[in-house]
């Protein structure tokens, strides 16, 4: 009998968790959606981009980044030779807050530990992208996104490379620049996280003063994100 590989293991249990996602009411998001947004893309990805939430458009579809801000996104990737079934895109909670208002702690607790936390362990990318503040600050509670875009960090094994969310440079043109060259710099953020877990020697040193800044920034809050 053929083994069973482990992306299509991985793949399974990440249809699994989508299963459980679109029936989950363990939040008061549940109330206001129409579709849960469990997330997409490679099961084995390098790459694993966390936004938000869900808008408007993704909720109607049930698919994460299909608006005006996903077509930006598709753009992004497209810029570096990218395309969406090369990486995984999901957010920081799957169900449409009411009239975009931000996730509140309480729904982002409950949505990263149920799910969330299990999505990244299941695809375990080299590089983690976060889009916008919320993913951003679930690791690094006391960054700014602004002072840590298109910069490498790690924390507890994890790489991490912030950038703006691809919704604020349709909000601000001056933004889309900074967020076109974040991209231009994802395939080498990417080759130099995968480097550091192969652990050459020039590498670890990068990494290590990396790591010290994001410690710093922390500030010995507890983030809650894995
Ligand atoms: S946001 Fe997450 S925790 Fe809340 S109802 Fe949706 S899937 Fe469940």
């Amino acid at each position: 009998m053929a083994m069973a590989s482990p992306t299509t293991d991985a793949a399974e249990a990440l249809r699994a968790i989508a299963g459980e996602i679109a029936v989950c009411t363990e939040c008061r998001l549940a109330q206001g959606r129409t579709n849960a947004v469990p997330g997409e893309g490679a099961p084995d990805a390098d790459v694993m981009f966390i936004g938000e939430g869900p808008g408007y458009y993704e909720d109607q579809q049930g698919r994460p980044f299909v608006g005006a801000a996903g077509k930006f996104l598709d753009e992004l990737l497209a810029s570096i030779g990218w395309a969406r079934k090369d990486v995984y895109i999901t957010n920081t909670v799957k169900c449409r807050p009411p009239d975009n208002r931000d996730p509140q702690n309480d729904e982002l607790d409950t949505c990263e530990s149920l799910y969330l936390r299990r999505q990244l362990e299941l695809v375990n990318p080299t590089l983690l992208v976060t889009l916008g503040r919320f993913s951003l600050t679930r690791l690094f509670p006391r960054q700014s996104i602004s002072r840590a875009r298109g910069q490498l960090l790690y924390k507890d094994g994890l790489a991490v490379y912030p950038i703006y969310h691809p919704a604020a440079a349709l909000h601000q043109q001056r933004l889309r620049d900074v967020i076109v060259d974040d991209f231009k710099n994802l395939p080498t953020a990417l080759e130099t996280a995968r480097r550091r877990l192969t652990g050459t020697v020039a590498d670890q040193q990068a990494a290590y003063s990396a790591d010290d800044s994001g410690q710093n920034d922390s500030g010995g809050e507890q983030p809650s994100l894995f």
